[in-house]
């Protein structure tokens, strides 16, 4: 070989391997899916979110628990979790009693709640939070002891205080206890200005953007989303948004009269690119390239030969002129970003 071959491989592996560095370095946060789908009982939309260092997680909507934990034991989503010794939990009960600090709720539609309503009775104590609407939500209509015993920390009859609820300011930061975590929300639009919320979670000097279910501000007729895309472009102009996790529910040919509320890949396009335009107007085509954009609450198909997944990853990425990076995870899988 000579010298300047030698040179030219030499300096590429260096170049390769320092900027793999850089991508690793930028990694803060860990997030185990412990239910990804609009529809169906076991994979509902729940999130287990932490920084990379710890095992205090938040968990994003609670739609699934039991049966997403247990799927992602068995991928080893938990890196190298072992039961103590002495324990004689099941696994899937010790994780969720001892990883999970707090359950983030955007919104109280079933298929966000509906795991941690089942598994109320086999918890141990932790936080519910979520904007005034989703606490009132709980008080009113679920712990109350007709949908559910009152597992809450205030409301109707008996108080069994499993849940303490802790109310969050909109558009101001706050700790998520016993994690490394703060959260910010905002009030996104699902329907008519039926209200549900997302939530920008902060680690150190990294964010993560999660999305409960949302409409676009377009279809909604209001500008909740454009607000938190005022809130997060400086965020993305410094480099600190490490992903953003939104649904994109239906395929483009699903009639609009039957969004209900949610979006669909040419929706969620259109909304990227004013995101874009308010990261810098000038070069919008260039500013969001490489984000990372997870895709979630995607509706199952009721018809066996239809893959809806495929069908929504291909609208997305033939309209992809920002070159955003979309991720489409799969239940029970860990993905780091
Ligand atoms: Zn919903
Ligand atoms: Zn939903």
């Amino acid at each position: 070989m000579n010298r300047n071959k030698f040179l030219f491989i030499f300096f590429s592996i260096t170049i390769l391997l320092f900027s793999n560095n850089l991508n690793a370095q930028n990694k803060a946060f860990k997030c185990i899916v412990l239910g990804n789908s609009g529809g169906y009982e076991g994979n509902l939309s729940s999130y287990m979110l932490s920084n990379l260092k710890t095992d205090n997680y938040i968990c994003l909507d609670a739609g699934t628990l039991y049966n997403g934990i247990k799927l992602a034991l068995k991928e080893k989503s938990f890196g190298k979790f072992k039961l103590p010794k002495t324990e004689k939990l099941k696994p899937e009960v010790f994780i969720m009693r001892n990883y999970i600090k707090g359950y983030l709720i955007t919104h109280t539609h079933l298929d966000h709640i509906a795991a941690l309503i089942i598994n109320a009775p086999d918890e141990n104590r932790k936080y519910i939070y979520g904007m005034p609407h989703i606490i009132e939500n709980f008080n009113k209509y679920i712990f109350n002891w007709t949908i559910a015993a009152n597992f809450g920390s205030e409301g109707e009859g008996e108080i069994l205080q499993k849940f303490k609820y802790i109310t969050l300011p909109q558009g101001n930061e706050c700790p998520l206890i016993e994690t490394d975590l703060s959260v910010t929300p905002f009030y996104t639009s699902h329907y008519n200005n039926y209200l549900s919320s997302a939530f920008l979670i902060r680690s150190n000097e990294n964010y993560f953007l999660y999305f409960g279910d949302t409409g676009s501000d377009e279809r909604e007729r209001n500008n909740y989303l454009s607000e938190i895309w005022d809130r997060i472009a400086p965020l993305i102009r410094e480099k600190k948004i490490n992903a953003i996790m939104i649904e994109c529910s239906y395929p483009n040919e699903q009639p609009e009269n039957m969004l209900y509320g949610h979006l669909n890949p040419s929706l969620l396009t259109k909304e990227l690119n004013q995101l874009a335009k308010k990261v810098n107007e000038r070069d919008a085509q260039n500013v969001l390239k490489d984000l990372k954009i997870i895709i979630s609450h995607i509706k199952p198909s009721v018809n066996s030969d239809i893959n809806i997944t495929n069908t929504i990853k291909y609208q997305l990425e033939n309209a992809n002129n920002l070159n955003v990076k979309y991720i489409f995870p799969e239940q029970g899988e860990r993905i780091e970003f």
